[in-house]
């Protein structure tokens, strides 16, 4: 057979908000160099998923692995050093400052860290020429609307030089065309070599750009396939539009 081992293998991982599960016993994995989507109603446990695989905060339960590796325990640093970078679903530039000071600082983190701050604002200026943004350079964060903000939070993470990024609703709030944009980029990140995990509500974001999707609800995986297999499964469609099944 001669399968690959997975970039990231997740095994019967649970989290528990005091009384609530937020995730029940969910196992997936995910392939090097595809592009791997989560779905789900509001509330389903995307976020927390995202967050527990990212070392943002650890797992109730279960053992997550990379390459192999268990890192269920380890912190966050330690992720974005092993190449492991991520966004937020609500983006937190750091509004007063240009959007190239927002990008220097994370190349002195990841894999390859830049030695100086001139090496460091070289790698930026390549991210923002990577991203589209580098005619904004000067701008501040906080002056940029939602669809540069978004592309900023990818540059940001890029910076560090991931070859795993986690994308949280990387495209919510952005109108037909600018999804259209922020589906480019996203494709030509994993172009250039990075895996991509990302949580998503446009179902044509999820269409066109994963080679497979995990659909969550209520903390558990209901349905894991192609775009096409999950959006033809019956239970998915209940949950979705909220149809009886026929019995
Ligand atoms: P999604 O991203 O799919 O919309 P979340 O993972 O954000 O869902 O949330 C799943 C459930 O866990 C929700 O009921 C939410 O209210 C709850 N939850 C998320 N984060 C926390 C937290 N830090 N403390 C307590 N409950 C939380
Ligand atoms: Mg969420």
């Amino acid at each position: 057979m001669n399968k690959k081992e997975p970039i990231i293998k997740v095994d019967n991982i649970t989290k528990n908000f005091r009384g609530l599960k937020a995730v029940s016993n969910l196992s997936f994995q995910m392939e090097e160099g595809k592009i791997t989507g989560m779905i789900g109603p509001n509330g389903a446990g995307k976020s927390t998923t995202f967050n527990m695989i990212c070392g943002y905060y650890p797992a109730s339960e279960g053992r997550i692995y990379y390459r192999g590796k268990d890192i269920t325990n380890c912190k966050p640093y330690e992720y974005t050093k092993m190449g492991i970078a991520r966004t937020f679903q609500i983006m937190k530039p750091l509004a007063t400052l240009s959007v190239l000071d927002n990008v220097v600082p994370s190349a002195f983190f990841g894999r390859y860290r830049a030695k100086t701050l001139a090496e460091a604002r070289d790698i930026a200026k390549e991210i923002l020429e990577f991203t589209g943004l580098y005619g904004k350079k000067d701008m501040k964060a906080g002056e940029m609307g939602t669809p540069d903000q978004k592309r900023l939070e990818m540059a940001r993470a890029l910076a560090a030089k991931p070859e795993l990024l986690f994308l949280d609703e990387a495209m919510a709030g952005l109108n037909p065309t600018e999804t259209d944009q922020a589906i480019e980029l996203i494709r030509k990140i994993n172009d250039s070599g990075v895996t991509v995990f990302l949580i998503e509500h446009i179902m044509r974001a999820v269409v066109s750009l994963c080679e497979k999707v995990i659909v969550l609800h209520h903390g558990e995986k209901i349905a894991e396939g192609t775009p096409e297999q999950v959006m033809n499964d019956p239970y998915v469609i209940e949950v979705y539009l909220g149809k009886k099944k026929e019995s």
